[in-house]
């Protein structure tokens, strides 16, 4: 079982559509390990975006993503990492077909609601970025009704 890092962009936290979002996992039978809301600072989104951090637009992007605070998740389940990046669909939303998170909620390459770890590798790194051991959790996935 894997665990993958997903945060709610300020387009999602402020369009109310972090709920939908949410139901689009769990519909899969993915389980909530970690939720926690929060504003990124600058130092946070260098780390962060570093590997964009050199582009022209990244200072939109850094803007975009102080402008409302946001909301981590930490998601598990078989194949995590790849599943929730297909259900994200494409970075760019406009080029995101409909069915996909992106392509239903998204407005542009940037507004595209949500972030999500995109290796397994990276899952741990970025899960350790936003969250404290404590703050993920383990349990029974099967509680009697
Ligand atoms: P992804 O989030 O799909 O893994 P990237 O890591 O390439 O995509 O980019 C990080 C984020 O930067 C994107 O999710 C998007 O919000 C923003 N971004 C990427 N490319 C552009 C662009 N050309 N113009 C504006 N914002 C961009």
């Amino acid at each position: 079982m894997q665990t993958t890092l997903i945060l709610l962009k300020p387009d999602c936290i402020t369009g109310h559509k972090a709920g939908e979002v949410l139901k689009r996992f769990e519909d899969q039978g993915f389980q909530i390990r970690g939720c926690k809301m929060f504003r990124a600072d600058a130092s946070l989104l260098q780390e962060h975006y570093a590997h964009i951090a050199s582009k022209p637009f990244f200072p939109e992007v850094e803007n975009f993503m102080k402008s409302s605070p946001l909301i981590a998740l930490a998601i598990a389940g078989d194949n995590v990492v790849e599943r929730v990046r297909d259900l994200l669909g494409p970075t760019d939303s406009t080029k995101a077909p409909k069915g996909t998170i992106r392509g239903d909620f998204g407005v542009t390459v940037m507004q595209n609601i949500a972030h999500a770890s995109d290796t397994l590798e990276n899952a741990s790194i970025e899960l350790k970025r936003f969250f404290k051991p404590e703050e993920l959790f383990d349990y029974s996935m099967t509680l009697s009704k």
